[in-house]
């Protein structure tokens, strides 16, 4: 179970929610198999708070939310891990409004009341924002949050995780799969293990602005369950009718009828992502009078990391330019395609960082050539398809003297 990762961490909070108490605490459910898990270790159970509390002071707590209301139980919580079992049980309102319960202690700059953030690989405390100077952390909530003795590893550095499971169908499944499952996504797929990416256009419930919100969808069928009884599952689905054989047993959400659903932690934790840091490039001059690019953290920057440039790899670059506009110059609206970048190491294949910015085809090429310079000159491979990218290239190479065909 995903949620247990970090119960070695001072200060970790993590939360785990079903649709009633009922669901929760029924024989087999997650309660139990919690319970049947941690029993032997030394974390304690509170039955009135529904709570594991671990040595290190980190908690697990099991939650429901059953009428729209209960979600302001949590409303004074923080926590860095929140799972909901069985997501379409679920109304959207209730499970956007626990992102705001996602969240890590503030760490602010004593020097200059900024918060601070602590880089995920390195520990290195760096200002959220631009300050020139050396950040300072409040030393009094630094020993109110010591890192693991397991793993040297602080609360500032957990990443801060919002993960579901569930099968299709259910009174929620409409928002579900707005959401989640991209428009071109078809049950066959589900057979290969692949992590699915959507740009999902949500309306905000204050605002009532359409904003974009980037999601994650990992198939899984009755099969990626090694723990799942199968001839028992089977038996129970053909009980069913078409529509909710379809969804149970296939996956298909392209069907919608009610449906029941299953929770398949073993699934989601073969998709682990591997959290990158986020920043930006920027160029810096030399002594010698030579610009070379550096590499900035910074959060929600457009570029994401996740192995630096390595002396003597090589590495190539997918370059992707979307339809040129850059909402920050007044043109067009935040609905606008991403430009991306993929670099990876040509030698295993291995991501090495993404580039995603909304900008122009310009300001694009200003990005790769940094990028491409950064990483080793990389091998760039534009797609230049539907007209899109031409602007970028000639500018990559023309202006900015990007030594594009110099790859043998
Ligand atoms: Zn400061």
């Amino acid at each position: 179970m995903g949620a247990l990762q970090y119960v070695d961490v001072p200060g970790y909070a993590a939360l785990l929610l079903r649709r009633t108490y009922a669901d929760l605490s029924l024989p087999g459910a997650l309660m139990e198999r919690a319970s049947g898990w941690l029993k032997p270790t030394p974390a304690r159970w509170s039955g009135e708070t529904k709570t594991w509390l671990f040595p290190s002071g980190a908690t697990l707590t099991f939650g429901y939310l059953e009428a729209e209301g209960d979600k302001f139980r949590y409303q004074s919580a923080e926590f860095q891990d929140i799972g909901f079992d069985e997501l379409t049980q679920f109304s959207d309102t209730q499970y956007t409004y626990l992102f705001s319960r996602l969240r890590r202690p503030t760490m602010p700059c004593v020097r200059c009341g900024q918060p601070l953030e602590m880089t995920l690989k390195d520990g290195l405390w760096i200002h959220v924002g631009e300050e020139e100077h050396q950040p300072e952390p409040d030393m009094i909530i630094l020993r109110e949050y010591p890192k693991s003795k397991e793993r040297n590893l602080s609360i500032f550095q957990v990443p801060l995780r919002m993960r579901s499971g569930t099968n299709p169908g259910g009174f929620g499944a409409e928002w579900v799969k707005n959401r989640f499952i991209p428009d071109d996504f078809l049950p066959e797929h589900a057979t290969q293990p692949r992590v699915w990416e959507k740009d999902a256009a949500i309306e905000n419930e204050e605002t009532k602005e359409t904003e974009i919100v980037h999601t994650f969808f990992v198939p899984s069928r009755k099969d990626d369950n090694p723990y799942a009884d199968k001839t028992t599952y089977e038996k129970s689905l053909s009980k069913l009718g078409y529509v909710e054989r379809q969804q149970l047993g296939k996956g298909d959400w392209s069907i919608t009828a009610t449906g029941r659903m299953r929770f398949d932690p073993e699934a989601i934790g073969k998709f682990e992502p591997v959290t990158g840091t986020d920043g930006e490039l920027f160029m810096e001059e030399e002594p010698n009078g030579r610009l070379v690019p550096m590499f900035r953290p910074r959060r929600n920057g457009i570029l994401t990391i996740w192995k630096r440039p390595e002396r003597g790899h090589l590495y190539v670059i997918g370059a992707d330019t979307a339809q040129g506009r850059d909402v920050n110059r007044g043109e067009g609206t935040a609905k606008g395609d991403f430009s991306v970048d993929q670099v990876r190491d040509a030698d295993t294949g291995e991501q090495v960082a993404r580039l995603r910015a909304r900008i122009s085809e310009r300001a694009h090429a200003e990005q790769l050539n940094m990028l491409a310079r950064w990483y080793n000159l990389a091998f760039v491979v534009p797609e230049i398809a539907g007209g899109y990218g031409t602007a970028m290239l000639d500018h990559l190479i023309l202006d900015l003297l990007y030594p594009i065909g110099r790859f043998n």
